[in-house]
């Protein structure tokens, strides 16, 4: 069976088409620039064809997906014969609300329960709804599957996700914390419960996904206590142009000091912060990095390359808060089996795995710097010798757990 999975953004839309009887990627690609001028970039994976990437008019997000699956079928790009080899689409939507704790089979009542969450999310629902719409009306009668960004942290407990506002605005509102990135949360700490052994008796494990966006989860048992990302994505660490979490007060403050509106002082938060607010000049990790005169490859410093002061603290701000948010992990759990490095940065820096981990030394967790610095495209346990919890990495794979939720409602 094939499994085709979208990921909609506003003006963009990521897809992936999955051989699920052995999850092989056959092919996949991004539409950009949609509503705009437009661009597609298809990649065949399967069958020696070639990239096709140029630019196409793509004035709608239905327009984008009749040109990919125009590629998907066609004789010189194609990896499937015809429309009728898909056999089910799952949706990345990123806001389910306090109704979706997991994956739903997509039905008119359930896009009505996504519109409605558009108020809390109204960046991304709207874009993942698009998606879904262009879908139904170009690949008419395939199941479709709609899977939360947000439904692994519905186990959270009352007073994880309750803010301390008045209490009107979660009874009438919905206003509470939601968290996101709970596939990649999901999916790195069943795989690193499964290596453990872990996966029938107590454990306690916390996964930090620090990517582009990053956060933070408390698993326990399998099941997520509390996680760093709030109503938005815009709470907990810093990430690369968000701030994460500060003195809701800033946002007042900025306004006041550029004379422009809440909503421009939100922007600011959103877009212009995190580390390239410090930085100034990148808000990507290898930029950094090579600008705070480190080895982007090790971790380790390059002798004699010069340090920017201003990438240095960027650095030392990210690692020092995601550090902090670990300590209150930990109380939320009442201790500590492994902790979880996973995503574009989680994954592929060593240095911010070992800045981070240089604070949790006090508290008896640390990692081996040798097998830290060693590149690896799969799991790894990089834990210190004498440390008390267990330090791993572990890519995420999100279009795989959309692939693999899919089927099984399917089915
Ligand atoms: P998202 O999916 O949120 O857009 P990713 O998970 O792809 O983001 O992560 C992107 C981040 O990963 C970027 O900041 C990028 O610099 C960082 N990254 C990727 N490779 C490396 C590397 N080798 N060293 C440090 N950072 C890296």
């Amino acid at each position: 069976m094939n499994v085709l999975v979208i990921n909609a953004g506003s003006s963009s839309l990521k897809y992936q088409l999955f051989n699920m009887d052995n999850e092989k990627i056959l092919a996949k690609g991004l539409c950009d620039r949609i509503g705009l001028d437009g661009h597609l970039k298809h990649k065949p994976e399967a069958n020696g064809k070639p990239v096709y990437d140029e630019d196409i008019s793509l004035p709608t997000h239905a327009e984008a997906i009749s040109a990919v699956i125009e590629k998907l079928t066609s004789d010189e790009y194609g990896v499937i014969e015809s429309l009728s080899e898909i056999n089910a689409v799952g949706h990345r939507v990123v806001q389910g609300g306090r109704k979706f704790s997991s994956s739903v089979l997509i039905n008119d009542e359930v896009v009505a329960a996504i519109e409605d969450c558009v108020r809390l999310a109204p960046l991304h629902n709207p874009a993942n709804l698009m998606g879904i719409r262009a879908c139904q009306k170009n690949i008419p009668n395939v199941p479709q599957v709609a899977v939360f960004d947000t439904a692994f942290h519905n186990s959270m407990p009352q007073h994880a996700y309750t803010y301390p506002i008045p209490y009107k605005y979660f009874e009438e509102n919905d206003i509470r914390r939601y968290g996101f990135h709970g596939t990649s949360h999901r999916y790195v700490s069943d795989i690193a419960l499964d290596r453990l052994g872990l996966k029938s008796g107590s454990s306690k494990l916390i996964t930090c996904h620090l990517g582009n966006g990053a956060s933070l989860a408390a698993i326990c048992d399998g099941k997520s206590i509390d996680t760093t990302m709030g109503v938005t994505p815009l709470e907990g660490v810093p990430m690369g142009t968000r701030s994460g979490s500060i003195d809701p007060s800033l946002v007042d403050i900025i306004a006041s000091i550029e004379g422009t509106s809440l909503k421009d002082s939100m922007d600011v938060l959103n877009k212009k912060s995190g580390v390239l607010g410090i930085f100034g000049k990148s808000s990507d990790f290898r930029d950094i990095e090579t600008a705070a005169g480190m080895d982007i490859n090790t971790g380790f410093e390059k002798e004699g390359a010069p340090v920017d002061e201003k990438a240095k603290l960027a650095l030392d701000v990210f690692a020092y808060q995601v550090a902090k948010f670990i300590g209150a992990y930990i109380v939320a759990l009442g201790g500590l089996d492994a902790l979880i490095f996973t995503a574009g940065i989680g994954e592929n820096s060593p240095y911010v795995r070992r800045a981070v981990c240089k604070h949790l030394e006090g508290i008896g967790i640390c990692l081996d710097e040798n097998v830290n610095a060693v590149r690896a495209s799969d799991y790894l346990d990089v834990t210190g010798k004498d440390s008390k919890s267990k330090v791993l990495v572990v890519p995420t794979n999100e279009e795989l757990v959309i692939a693999r939720d899919t089927i099984e409602i399917v089915k």
